[in-house]
């Protein structure tokens, strides 16, 4: 592996300039081009003020712009600090802000979000390498300070990376070269990605697990990433019918969009389909699996694993909604032991911590290495893990123990439900007791009667205590910027509802 991320490209580019390494507006960029352009970048960060140990933020949708500026600020050991400009203003604020950027980019020529977050941080147009065209850069942060910096690319940060605030306000996530690179080497390696390959980037790059498992996995095997700025989809079912895509990385959201869209089979070129990033459950897993004649693949991470912590194995394709075994070299173990309990992970793709927020590092991380994951977990009699739910979602219902993803798993599957989420809101006398409250997006037109015959459907296959108080129905459920439903939102709600 090489020490630092722009190692990946330099060497392929030396051997293997022609080959493609990404396609952006029916273009193949070769990697001899991608490297000149990445040095072109880095020098330019360098002219513009950029120091080693700064943060480089970059407000973006998937574009070439945004890959240069992550291996531009590898070269120049500042650290890239990748921001979906699909975020609320409040939110990207909040990130430039918590990280104090020297400097930011705005791709703006492939998302009018990201122009309009340049325009309201006064940014303006200057040159940028020929490949790229102009950048959209705003006023250089003379209060920022730099951060140490480290020869030893497993100390080096590499990228900071905000959680997706499923739970709460988003966490920066402070992960090192080594990492990403370790993730990047084991995305490519389990699913034997080759040269020929022509991956799907349709997933944010601003995430860890578009950034790190499928731009950065991609490039390691030497392979293509058809760069996507936005998912639509009847965009990406013409790509997949068209482009020659033999990889596709997805989170389950997507793929339930996409067979939406198609309504019946998926005539492609795939060879491999893989979700990831959220539960999937067994209806999607079967409906996509029908619909692309092909093994759907599941793994899990969190950003504080850069992602991949496991992984279902290529040539053994699971029936089941098991999310695999823990990557090589990753340690995984359940709290109290055998059967089920929080999951904890051990290994050379854990964070170096919290940007600026030692407690909360502190409070998931041990001084041995073992990172606290906030997921409860079940091993299977053959190691593969089954994610049970979140720690911090657990509802204690008259004592008894409650996940959301049990009943989230049931609703999902009833055909007049396209989303559902639960949590739960302490119950009425005040007692301590809580109650489980089911959200849900309907699927095509909502009755009033919806409610009730779901609530009834869920009591003729769940114990009663797990049986949601209420059912609510919403137009749609609030999620981030990855497509996840938030969480925090939703328990609002549920405290404001009458009793
Ligand atoms: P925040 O930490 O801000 O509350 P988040 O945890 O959703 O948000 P991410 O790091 O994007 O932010 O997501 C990681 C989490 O997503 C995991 O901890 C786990 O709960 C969930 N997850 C990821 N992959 C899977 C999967 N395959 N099955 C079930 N859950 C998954
Ligand atoms: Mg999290």
């Amino acid at each position: 592996l090489p020490d630092r991320l722009p190692g990946l490209l330099a060497e392929r580019a030396l051997r293997h300039p022609q080959a493609p390494a990404l396609r952006e507006n029916g273009r193949d960029i070769g990697y001899g081009e991608l490297w000149q352009t990445v040095r072109e970048t880095a020098a330019q960060l360098a002219a513009l003020g950029v120091r080693p140990g700064d943060r480089v933020a970059v407000v973006g949708e998937n574009a070439l712009a945004q890959v240069c500026l992550v291996f531009a600020a590898g070269l120049c050991d500042a650290w890239i600090v990748c921001v979906n400009a699909r975020l609320a203003p409040r939110e990207v604020d909040g990130i430039l802000d918590h990280c104090s950027a020297r400097v930011a980019f705005y791709t703006d020529d492939v998302s009018p979000e990201a122009a309009a977050h340049g325009a309201r941080h006064g940014a303006a147009h200057v040159a940028g390498p020929a490949l790229v065209g102009n950048w959209l850069a705003g006023p250089l942060n003379h209060a920022a300070r730099p951060e140490p910096v480290y020869a030893d690319g497993a100390r080096q940060c590499a990228a900071l990376l905000y959680t997706s605030g499923t739970t709460g306000r988003p966490k920066g996530v402070m992960l090192s070269h080594r990492s990403l690179l370790y993730v990047a080497a084991v995305s490519a390696t389990l699913r034997r990605l080759v040269p020929g390959d022509r991956a799907c980037g349709v997933l944010p790059l601003s995430h860890v697990y578009g950034l790190a498992s499928v731009l950065l996995g991609t490039l390691h095997a030497g392979a293509c990433l058809h760069l996507v700025p936005r998912f639509t989809p009847a965009g990406l079912l013409g790509m997949l019918r068209n482009d020659g895509i033999t990889i596709l990385q997805g989170v389950p959201a997507l793929y339930a969009r996409l067979l939406d869209a198609a309504g019946g089979p998926v005539a492609s070129t795939l060879r491999f389909i893989y979700a990831g990033g959220s539960p999937l459950t067994p209806a999607l897993k079967a409906r996509v699996e029908a619909a692309f004649g092909l093994p759907l693949h599941n793994g899990y991470g969190m950003t504080e694993t850069a992602p991949t912590i496991c992984q279902t194995n290529l040539d053994a394709p699971r029936a089941d909604t098991s999310v695999g075994q823990p990557i090589p070299g990753v340690d995984t173990r359940i709290a109290g032991g055998a059967g089920e309990g929080e999951l904890w992970v051990r290994g050379p793709n854990v964070m170096l911590g919290y940007y600026r927020d030692a407690a909360q590092t502190a409070a998931v991380l041990a001084p041995d290495g073992w990172l606290s994951t906030g997921d409860v977990a079940r091993r299977a009699a053959d190691g593969a893990l089954f994610i049970v739910g979140r720690t911090r979602e657990l509802i204690v219902r008259s004592g008894f123990n409650v996940y959301p993803l049990e009943v989230e798993t049931l609703l999902n599957a009833h055909p007049r439900v396209a989303q559902a989420a639960v949590v739960g809101r302490a119950a009425p006398g005040g007692n301590g007791d809580e109650e489980v409250i089911a959200f849900v997006e309907p699927r095509g037109a909502a009755d009033g009667a919806l409610p009730d015959a779901l609530a009834g459907w869920l009591a003729g296959q769940l114990a009663p205590y797990k049986v949601p108080a209420r059912v609510v129905v919403l137009e749609a459920l609030p999620a981030g910027a990855t497509g996840k439903v938030l969480k925090a939102a939703l328990r609002d709600i549920a405290a404001a509802l009458d009793d």
